[in-house]
């Protein structure tokens, strides 16, 4: 690998390698990616998306999930984008309060518990950007493009590997970083959700719960409509297992009949990387500096930008101490 010492190596492209590579070159950092995968097959790639912070563990997530929703709203002005500003519900099987989180959403109401699918007693309305996010990596990795950003591919056993290699890595490599940094406080959750025919559904509903192992959610893409899903540890099978596919059609059929009978058009499995709490932080390896940004759970799309300016900040502190150490020299 030829020497890129001033520069900002950012490991991984998924949502947040992405969002962060483009924040730094927005900032005017010189930048670049490698990733053992390309976008459309990482975990972000299978996810469902919608802008809401669950399963996931940090004091800074509203602050983070703020910037992102400020950041998708106005990326959803373009079509290519592959975020829609959709409203709908979300609700529970059990009587509980409106949780006050809800009431600040943008354009929270109470639903009437008679309006309900079967089943459901009390629910909240509200408005959300949904990505569609094979769509929105697309868009990103467009975006990257047009900032001159290169990225190549590669595999990384040890981060001391390339620390040498660049001023500052930013190691945003997901659920994988549990072997990468040998950190075991990462616990991938596997989710399988379904891809079908959109037979006419212009609202999302998403079930409210505690226990997400199988829970039913329909997100409306136009002509597609992404339904979940599951959330299970200990489960590292990276192929849709048919039998879960029914079972999430089952689920979402029992609530919303209209779906009976639609097209399967894709399956999707990825690993949710679960860290309390979420990991941003500095650390010194092998003399070079490496910034981690991992660990997002099921929110890593909600919160992307704001561990991203964040990350970004850092960064750019520890290059301009960099620079200001060789003017001194
Ligand atoms: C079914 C499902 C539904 C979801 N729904 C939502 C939702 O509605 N809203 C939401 O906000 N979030 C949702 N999520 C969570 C979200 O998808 C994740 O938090 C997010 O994708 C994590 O992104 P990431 O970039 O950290 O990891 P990844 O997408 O896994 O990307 C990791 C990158 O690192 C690279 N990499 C890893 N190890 C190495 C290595 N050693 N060397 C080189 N490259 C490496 C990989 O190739 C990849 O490019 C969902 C997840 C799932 C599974």
């Amino acid at each position: 690998m030829a020497a890129h010492r001033n520069d900002v190596l950012v490991l991984g492209a998924g949502i947040i390698g992405l969002t962060t590579a483009i924040r730094l070159a927005e900032h005017g950092a010189p930048v670049r990616i490698m990733t053992d995968e390309p976008s459309a097959r990482t975990t972000s790639a299978a996810a469902g998306a919608m802008w809401e912070a669950c399963l996931v563990d940090h004091p800074e997530t509203d602050r983070w999930s703020r910037v992102s929703h400020r950041r998708l709203l106005a990326e959803a002005a373009d079509p290519a984008s592959g975020i829609r500003v959709v409203s709908g519900v979300e609700a529970t099987r059990s009587p509980i309060e409106v949780p006050d989180w809800a009431r600040e959403l943008p354009g929270f109401t109470e639903v009437d518990p008679g309006t309900l699918p079967p089943g459901f007693v009390c629910g909240w309305g509200f408005t959300t950007p949904l990505i569609d996010m094979p769509a929105y990596l697309a868009f990103l990795n467009d975006r990257l493009d047009r900032l001159g950003i290169r990225t190549e591919r590669g595999h990384v056993d040890d981060l001391a590997e390339v620390t040498g290699e660049a001023a500052v890595v930013v190691n945003c490599t997901g659920h994988r970083a549990r072997h990468l940094v040998g950190d075991d406080t990462v616990e991938p959750l596997r989710g399988q959700l379904v891809v079908i025919r959109n037979p006419g559904i212009t609202e999302f509903f998403c079930e409210h719960t505690d226990d997400p192992a199988a829970v039913v959610y329909l997100l409306p893409h136009g002509d597609t409509i992404v339904l979940g899903g599951t959330a299970e540890k200990g489960d590292a099978r990276p192929a849709a297992d048919e039998r879960v596919t029914r079972e999430i059609l089952e689920r979402a059929v029992a609530l919303f009949p209209a779906l009976a009978g639609a097209e399967i058009l894709d399956q999707r499995v990825g690993f949710r990387p679960y860290r309390a709490p979420i990991r941003v932080e500095h650390q010194p390896i092998a003399g070079g500096h490496v910034i981690h940004n991992y660990g997002h759970g099921g929110a890593g799309v909600t919160l992307s930008w704001g561990t991203a300016d964040d990350v970004c900040a850092m960064t750019l502190d520890l290059l301009g101490a960099g620079r200001s150490a060789d003017r001194d020299r």
